[in-house]
C-alpha cells in the first residue's frame, strides 16, 4: 500500500516534482542555471510580497540552518534579542542564540497561546534591538498574528526575523507590509519538494547590515550566498535538483495565484476541522495555521500506537507530537498534494479506529 502522509513536513509531493526528481540533473556553473536561480529568487520575492530589491540567499541544507545563518549574520553580541517561545521551534531560536552567547530575553507563551499586547508591553523599554518568531510554531500549531508583531518591531525599531517555514503558502503572509525585515524558508514543507534546501530572505535594510557585520562564518556567511546570487550563483556546490523542483513549483504557484494556493490549503483545513467535529478530538491552539491541525485525543494517552495503527493498517502517515503531549496528541498537516478525498480517507481511519475502541 502507498502511503498517504498527512505530516508537516516532507510532504506529499506533486507529480510534477516527481517527474522533475527522476531526471539526470545539470551540470550548474553555467549561464542557463544562473536563469533558473535568478527566476527562483523574482518568483520567492513575489510570493511573499518584498520588494525587488530585497535579497535571497538560498542554502542547501535543513530550515534549521537557514535560522541559524538568519541569527548569526543579522545580529552579533552587542544585539539584545527577543525570541517569543511556543513550543519547540521557538526553543530552537533559543538554543541557538545561546551557542553564540547573545543577549537575550524569552517570552515563554502557555501551550496553544499566543502572545498578548500586555505580554510585549513588557519589552519596550528593555533595549531589544532584535525579535525572532516561528510565525506558525508547528510543534504545537499556533499560528501568531504576523502584522501585529511588525507593528511592535517598528514601535521599538527592533529588526524583525520570521522563521515562516511552516506558514509559507499556507497562510497570508507579507513581508514588507508587515515590517519583516527577514524571513526563513524551507523546501519540505508547504513547497512540498524534497528536503534539503533553505532560504533567508531580507530586505534591503537588512542586507546592507549583513554585509557590514565584521563578524566571520564559513558555510553560513550569507555575504558570500547574496554576492555570488547577484550572477545567479551559490557558493558551493548548490541542491541542484530542488533548484529544478523549487524553480517548476514557483512557477506553478505563481501561475494559479498565492492567493489559491493560501485558499486552497484553507479549504483542505477547513474541511477536517468540520469533519473530526463528531470525533473524541479537541483542538488545542488559539490560532490555527492552514497547514496543520493539531488535535488532543480526549479519551486516550495512546498517541504513538494510534500513529503506528494508521501507518501499518490504513497506509496513512499523521504527525506525531514531541516531549509531555507525546501520548496525548497527534498534528494533522494540510499541505502538500493532497485533497478532500484523502481528508476523507483519514477521517474513516479514525472513525474505524474509534469503532474499534481504540480511540
Ligand atoms: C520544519 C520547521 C523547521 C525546520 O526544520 P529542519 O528539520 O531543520 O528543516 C524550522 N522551523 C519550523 C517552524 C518548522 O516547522
Amino acid at each position: 500500500m502507498e502511503e498517504l502522509l498527512f505530516t508537516v513536513g516532507p510532504v506529499q509531493m506533486y507529480e510534477n516534482t516527481k517527474k522533475i526528481s527522476a531526471q539526470q540533473i545539470p551540470y550548474f556553473r553555467t549561464n542557463e542555471f544562473s536563469k533558473i536561480n535568478n527566476r527562483i529568487v523574482e518568483n520567492l520575492k513575489k510570493c511573499m510580497f518584498t520588494s525587488q530589491d530585497s535579497k535571497v540567499a538560498l542554502l542547501t541544507a535543513s530550515g534549521t540552518a537557514a535560522m541559524e545563518a538568519a541569527v548569526c549574520n543579522i545580529f552579533n553580541n552587542n544585539d539584545k534579542l527577543l525570541i517569543i517561545v511556543g513550543g519547540g521551534f521557538g526553543r530552537r531560536f533559543v538554543d541557538i542564540c545561546r551557542k553564540y552567547e547573545y543577549n537575550i530575553e524569552v517570552l515563554e507563551l502557555e501551550q496553544g497561546k499566543v502572545p498578548t499586547s500586555e505580554q510585549l508591553e513588557r519589552y519596550k523599554d528593555r533595549g531589544i534591538t532584535g525579535v525572532l518568531v516561528n510565525i506558525h510554531e508547528t510543534s504545537t500549531g499556533v499560528l501568531y498574528d504576523g502584522k501585529s508583531l511588525g507593528n511592535f518591531c517598528h514601535e521599538i525599531g527592533a529588526v524583525f526575523v520570521v522563521d515562516a517555514i511552516s506558514s509559507f503558502l499556507a497562510d497570508e503572509y507579507k513581508m514588507d507590509e508587515w515590517n519583516i525585515d527577514a524571513t526563513i524558508i524551507s523546501s519540505q514543507k508547504a513547497l512540498a519538494l524534497h528536503p534539503g534546501m533553505a532560504a533567508v530572505i531580507v530586505n534591503n535594510q537588512t542586507y546592507k547590515k549583513i554585509m557590514c557585520q565584521t563578524t566571520s562564518h564559513y558555510y553560513l556567511d550569507l555575504k558570500e550566498y547574496f554576492r555570488n546570487m547577484e550572477r545567479g550563483q551559490t557558493p558551493f556546490t548548490t541542491a541542484v535538483g530542488i533548484t529544478l523542483q523549487l524553480d517548476d513549483r514557483l512557477k506553478q504557484i505563481c501561475s494559479i495565484g498565492i492567493d489559491h494556493v493560501i485558499e486552497s490549503t484553507r479549504e483542505l483545513a477547513v474541511d477536517f476541522r468540520k469533519k473530526i467535529s463528531e470525533l473524541p478530538f479537541s483542538i488545542p491552539s488559539e490560532s490555527l495555521s492552514n497547514a496543520m491541525t493539531p488535535i488532543k485525543l480526549n479519551n486516550t494517552e495512546n498517541a504513538s500506537r494510534i500513529f503506528e495503527l494508521l501507518k501499518k493498517e490504513y497506509g496513512i502517515v499523521v504527525n506525531p507530537c514531541g516531549g509531555t503531549v507525546k501520548e496525548k496528541m497527534l498534528r494533522i498537516g494540510h499541505i502538500g498534494n493532497i485533497t478532500i478525498g484523502d481528508n476523507d480517507r483519514l477521517i474513516h481511519a479514525f472513525i474505524d479506529l474509534q469503532n474499534r475502541g481504540i480511540l
